[in-house]
C-alpha cells in the first residue's frame, strides 16, 4: 500500500514561504503584482483563475483578473498585454490557456515581455530552462512535480523515470528538468507518448511514473514497478450524478488499483493540482524581484 503524496499540505507550505517573501518585499516597498487574462468562459479556466486569484489574496500578492469576451481578436488581446509589459506594477502576467479559436496560442505567448513570463512558456523561458539556466522561469506544473518529489524525499536524482505525455507544458519540460545536471534533476528519463510501443512495459521501467495524458484512469497497476513512485497529473471530470455537480475529477492513473503496488502516490484531486499554483506564486515573487532589482 501506498503513501499518499499531500499535494494541498506542500503547496501550502510553500505558500506560507511565499508569504513570507512577500512581506519582507512589502517591508522594502515592493508589492508583487500579477495580473491574469481570462479570455472566454471556458468554466474550467474560470475555476483556475479563481484558485490562482485566491492564493494571491492568501499570500499577500497583488492581483487583479482581466475578463474578455470569448469574441475577443488577436489585436485587442494583444494591446491588453502590451499595456500589461508596460505596467512598472505588474510583475508576472499569466494568460489562462486555452484560449478561443480565432486567437494564435503562440503569438500571444511569444508577446508576453519574458521578464513577466510567469508560466514559463515564453520561448525565451523554455529555451533558457533548456540550457540549465537556474534564474529561467520553470513551467508551474513541471516545476510543481519536482518540487513534490524533492519535499517527500523522493529525489529523482540517479533513478529511472517513465513519463507518458509529451506536452508543452508537462510532459516535454518535465522531462528536461528531471534530466537535468542539477538539483531536482539528474534522472534517466524516457518520455512516452501515444506512438509508444507496448506502453505497459516501457512506464514498468519508472522507479518514478509521471502520468500527464489526460485520460481518465488510463494507467493501470501493470503499467507500475512494484514500489514505484507514482505522480498523476491529469485532471479529468467524469459524469458521476451521485454527486452534486454531476461530476467527479479523477487522474490519469487507475488509482485504487496502483494504490495497492506504488511505494507512493498522488491523489487527484490533492496532489499536484495545488502545487502548480504554488509554484505560480514563487514565479512571481521572482519576477517582482529581477524587475525591481529589490530581493
Ligand atoms: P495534452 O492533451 O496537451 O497532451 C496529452 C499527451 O498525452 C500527448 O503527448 C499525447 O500523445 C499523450 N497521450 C494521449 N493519449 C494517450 C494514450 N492513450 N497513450 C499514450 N499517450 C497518450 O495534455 P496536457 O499535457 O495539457 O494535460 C494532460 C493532463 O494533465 C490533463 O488531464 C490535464 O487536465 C492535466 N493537467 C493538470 C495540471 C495540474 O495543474 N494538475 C496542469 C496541466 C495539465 P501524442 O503527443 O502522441 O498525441
Amino acid at each position: 500500500m501506498a503513501e499518499v503524496i499531500d499535494g494541498k499540505r506542500i503547496a501550502a507550505e510553500i505558500r506560507g514561504e511565499v508569504k513570507q517573501a512577500v512581506d519582507e518585499l512589502a517591508a522594502k516597498g515592493v508589492v508583487p503584482g500579477l495580473s491574469v487574462v481570462l479570455v472566454g468562459e471556458n468554466p474550467a479556466s474560470a475555476v483556475y483563475v479563481r484558485m490562482k486569484a485566491k492564493a494571491c489574496e492568501e499570500t499577500g500578492i497583488k492581483s487583479e483578473v482581466i475578463k474578455m469576451s470569448e469574441e475577443t481578436t488577436q489585436a485587442e488581446l494583444e494591446a491588453v498585454i502590451d499595456r500589461l509589459n508596460a505596467d512598472e506594477s505588474v510583475h508576472g502576467i499569466l494568460v489562462q490557456l486555452p484560449l478561443p479559436p480565432q486567437i494564435e496560442e503562440q503569438d500571444i505567448i511569444f508577446r508576453i515581455a519574458p521578464e513577466k513570463d510567469v508560466d514559463g512558456f515564453h520561448p525565451v523561458s523554455v529555451g533558457r530552462m533548456m540550457i540549465g539556466d537556474l534564474t529561467a522561469f520553470r513551467s508551474a506544473t513541471p516545476a510543481g512535480v519536482v518540487e513534490l518529489l524533492m519535499r517527500t524525499g523522493n529525489d529523482p536524482s540517479g533513478k529511472r523515470v517513465a513519463i507518458v505525455g509529451r506536452s508543452n507544458i508537462v510532459g516535454k519540460p518535465l522531462s528536461v528538468l528531471l534530466s537535468q545536471k542539477m538539483k531536482g534533476g539528474n534522472a534517466t528519463v524516457t518520455l512516452a507518448h501515444s506512438r509508444t510501443p507496448d506502453l505497459p512495459a516501457v512506464l514498468r521501467e519508472g522507479d518514478i511514473l509521471v502520468a500527464a495524458i489526460g485520460v481518465p484512469e488510463f494507467v493501470k497497476a501493470e503499467s507500475v514497478k512494484p514500489g514505484a513512485v507514482v505522480i498523476d497529473v491529469g485532471v479529468n471530470r467524469v459524469d458521476d450524478d451521485s454527486t452534486e455537480k454531476g461530476y467527479r475529477l479523477v487522474g490519469d492513473v487507475a488509482y485504487d488499483e496502483v494504490f495497492e503496488i506504488a511505494s507512493a502516490i498522488t491523489p487527484v484531486p490533492g496532489g499536484v493540482g495545488p502545487m502548480t499554483i504554488a509554484m505560480l506564486l514563487t514565479n512571481c515573487i521572482q519576477a517582482a524581484r529581477e524587475i525591481t532589482g529589490v530581493s
